[in-house]
Order: structure tokens, then C-alpha cells, then sequence
């Protein structure tokens, strides 16, 4: 498949899904609240240890509705910008988020591939999205975003990976699970180094296993 093909497949995809958390959850809505209680034990680790990030802005890649800006990223940023392809999540973001509207800085409506950061953020969240970059551009993207870090800024990285050591395609959203070790080179090669690292508990055995990456810069 030609590169534009497995963006454009994606898009397709995501433009048929409904705006709501079932519909970015892949049907697995009911673990919208598990999945973000096991965030934010993540961030308090990350937020309580030696040299934290700021909570001045943070980033929320292929946000979606804004789920986990919503009920996690809101409760500790002063500001939350968000990157997400599709136009309607985007609009859905605003209404859910409601009254809490002007702590969003920037929607922009693009896709990570494309997206070239012009702040710098505390903390650049990414959330079940890094499948759908290829290996170049995913790259690409995470040498930006270290580039677009503040001081002791983190990048954390919520994805699937698979147990087979292998890459495992998925036809009908165009995306790609990673097993670990392909994982922890692409983070060596942008020179990122894995700071924190956890595994979400409660989710059903026989999905692929969730794993959470705090990234800091290699200094
Ligand atoms: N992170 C959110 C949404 C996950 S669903 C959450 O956890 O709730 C995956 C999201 O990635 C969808 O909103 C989809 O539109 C978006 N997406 C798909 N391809 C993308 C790309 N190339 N760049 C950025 N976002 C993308």
C-alpha cells in the first residue's frame, strides 16, 4: 500500500466512526473510565518525581473528542491544545468540553504527519494514534515534538503493542501495533529515553496489552 493510501484509509475510517467515547474506543467504551483512572496514577507518578514537567500546556495527539483532555489533561494543565484530523471529533471537543472551553488554547485540525509544533509544551500526550504514522513519520513527529519540549518537558505515549514481535496491520482503521522492542528503537533513535514506564491493568485479557511511556530527552 502507498503511503497515501494508509492515511487516506484512515481518514475514511475515522470519518464513518461516530463522535462519541464508544466510537473512539473502538467499542470498548465501558473502559473509558478505567483506562483514564490508570492515566492518572501515571501522571501523579510522573508529576511527583524529581524534576517534573510544568503544567503551564500540554498537548493532546489525535485527541478525538477530547476524552482524555476532558477527564484527565484539564484537571492538571492551565492550557490544553489539541491536534486531531477529523472535523467533527474536533467540534465534539468543544461541546464536551463545555464550561471548561477556555482552558483550550489550539485545535488544530491536521494530522500528526503533517503537524509541525509552534509552542513549547510540558507535556505532549499521545493516545492510541502512533499506529497510524508510519515508521518514517512517526520519527519524524517525535523529533519534533522533543525539539518542542519546555524545560524538563515529557512526551507520554499510551499505545497498544502486540506480543508477537512483529508489526500487526489492522485493515479497517489503517494502523499499525508495534511490538515493544520496535517501540524502544524508534525511541533510541530520536534519542528519547523512557523515564517512566507502566502497563494499564483491567482492560480484557485477550486484547493486546496497553503500555505507557514517559520520554525525556536524552540530555
Ligand atoms: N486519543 C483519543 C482518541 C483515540 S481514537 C482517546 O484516547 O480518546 C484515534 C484518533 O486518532 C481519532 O480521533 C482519529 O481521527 C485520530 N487520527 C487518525 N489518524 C491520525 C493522524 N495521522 N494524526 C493524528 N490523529 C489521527
Amino acid at each position: 500500500m502507498t503511503e497515501k493510501d494508509f492515511y487516506k484509509k484512515a481518514a475514511i475510517y475515522w470519518a464513518n466512526v461516530p463522535a462519541t467515547i464508544d466510537g473512539v474506543l473502538g467499542g470498548f467504551g465501558n473502559f473509558s473510565d478505567i483506562d483514564i483512572d490508570g492515566s492518572r496514577a501515571f501522571l501523579n507518578k510522573v508529576l511527583s518525581s524529581a524534576n517534573p514537567p510544568a503544567t503551564k500546556l500540554a498537548l493532546d495527539c489525535g485527541a478525538g473528542i477530547g476524552r482524555v483532555t476532558k477527564h484527565l489533561l484539564i484537571h492538571y494543565f492551565e492550557k490544553i491544545d489539541l491536534v486531531e484530523p477529523d472535523l467533527k471529533f474536533i467540534t465534539e471537543a468543544k461541546i464536551n468540553i463545555g464550561d471548561d472551553v477556555t482552558k483550550l488554547g489550539t485545535l488544530y485540525q491536521t494530522g500528526l504527519q503533517n503537524f509541525r509544533p509552534h509552542k513549547n509544551y510540558d507535556v505532549i500526550w499521545c493516545q492510541w494514534v502512533l499506529g497510524h504514522l508510519n515508521d518514517s513519520d512517526l520519527i519524524k513527529f517525535l523529533s519534533r515534538s522533543k525539539e518542542a519540549l519546555s524545560k524538563n518537558g515529557l512526551i507520554i505515549i499510551k499505545e497498544n503493542i502486540t506480543t508477537s514481535k512483529e508489526v500487526e496491520y489492522d485493515e479497517d482503521d489503517s494502523s499499525m501495533t508495534r511490538p515493544l522492542e520496535l517501540m524502544t528503537k524508534i525511541f533510541d533513535q530520536v534519542n528519547l529515553r523512557i523515564i517512566h514506564s507502566d502497563i494499564q491493568y483491567g482492560f480484557p485479557e485477550d486484547i493486546y496489552p496497553i503500555h505507557c511511556f514517559a520520554l525525556s530527552p536524552v540530555q
